[in-house]
């Protein structure tokens, strides 16, 4: 593979490898030669379904947005990077001069070119021209498998400290343990969150939680015959309660909510479960409406709030906590594949399990001439 190989999104269920131009950079731009990237549900959406939402790929797009890499060519203006830097890349680049942006919450940019969001490109390929601020130079006790995971790290930090706003002491509940759900609940534990108790389906997700960051796990019952949706998760709230001997109030109470799973009876469920006076957050993404009991929300004083990607300071802390120690990224990375082997490692991730039969949590395509065994 010589110029700039890319693993090219044609059509649904239809990627291919393709030979692309060296990008050129602007002034304010870096060229990085991408070495580890991170598989994201929305790239194999994208794959499955051509669409998330108004998001529709209608021309062949390079997938792959959580990355790290090396900078190899700098542009004059970008004065804090060199070629040989160890970076992660954040995979937004904002107008800067919009509203949003002015206002420091370039998340919400309408004008963000975002990596393989179509109609734009992603990092699946050898060279990926990026602005030099989203490059963040990687501490020496970081691998660029941890720049990678930067990304997914960064909805996490977004999500609890940022729009969460979650204090030492105080108790949350992660609804999915998922990917970003994991996530969640581990910058939950790097902040010194009291109690950090995940909820999900499936009980090897959450003998996984309870080994990384969970102190305590929750598996909902399996709804009734005949039972409605919020007949069932005002059941499950009550179970819940009993189970883990939650209150609304006081100091046995859900400070904040986190839902990561999208699912309706999570989303009730945390509505029901959270403290009088408490915070949930949305980032999962699931059914796009939802029966919501908004009376106790208001009843409760309760902020809802969603949380989309990260904005300013979320990368810049995803990599302090991980640099520090406080959150171990390592075991998270369950498959690692060549770049040659990007179509197994898109198949691995959506059918959940590896050729290994073990379950992938995130795998991990290498760039060209890169080995996986290199981390
Ligand atoms: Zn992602
Ligand atoms: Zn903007």
């Amino acid at each position: 593979m010589s110029n700039n190989p890319s693993f090219v999104l044609q059509a649904v269920e239809r990627v291919e490898f393709e030979e692309r131009p060296i990008p050129d950079i602007r002034d304010t731009e870096v060229l990085v030669e991408v070495k580890k990237t991170g598989i994201c549900g929305s790239d194999v959406h994208y794959l499955v379904h051509g669409r998330i939402g108004d998001f529709i790929v209608e021309k062949p797009m390079v997938l792959g947005h959580e990355s790290s890499g090396i900078v190899y060519k700098v542009g004059n203006k970008v004065k804090h990077l060199q070629p040989g830097d160890r970076v992660a890349m954040e995979p937004g680049a904002t107008c800067r001069v919009c509203e949003d942006c002015k206002r420091g919450r370039y998340e919400l940019c309408p004008d963000i070119v975002f990596a393989a969001t179509p109609p734009y490109d992603g990092t699946l390929c050898r060279y990926y021209p990026i602005p030099g601020d989203l490059c963040y130079k990687l501490p020496d006790n970081l691998t660029l498998e941890d720049g990678a995971m930067m990304e997914p790290l960064s909805v996490g930090t977004h999500s609890v400290a940022n729009i969460g706003n979650l204090k030492a002491q105080e108790n949350i509940v992660v609804f999915g343990a998922g990917p970003v759900g994991l996530l969640c609940m581990a910058v939950a534990k790097a902040l010194g969150a009291r109690r950090i108790i995940a909820v999900d389906i499936l009980s090897s997700r959450l003998e996984f939680a309870k080994s990384y960051a969970a102190t305590d796990v929750y598996l909902p019952p399996k709804p009734n015959e005949g039972e409605s949706k919020i007949q069932y998760s005002e059941r499950n709230a009550k179970t819940m309660q009993e189970q883990l001997g939650i209150e609304l109030r006081g100091r046995s109470a859900i400070d904040l909510v986190v839902d990561a799973s999208g699912a309706e009876a999570s989303i009730q469920t945390g509505i029901l479960i959270a403290r009088h006076g408490g915070r949930y957050v949305q980032v999962g993404m699931g059914a796009p409406n939802v029966t919501l009991p908004i009376t106790t929300a208001l009843v409760k004083e309760l902020a809802i709030k969603g949380s989309f990607r990260y904005g300013p300071d979320d990368y810049a802390l995803a990599i302090a906590l991980a640099a520090a120690g406080k959150i171990d990224l390592k075991p998270l990375i369950t498959h690692r594949f060549k770049f040659e082997e990007a179509k197994e490692a898109f198949q691995a991730n959506r059918v959940g399990k590896g050729a290994d039969g073990k379950a992938v949590i995130k795998a991990v395509i290498s760039g060209p001439d890169v080995s996986p065994e290199d981390h």
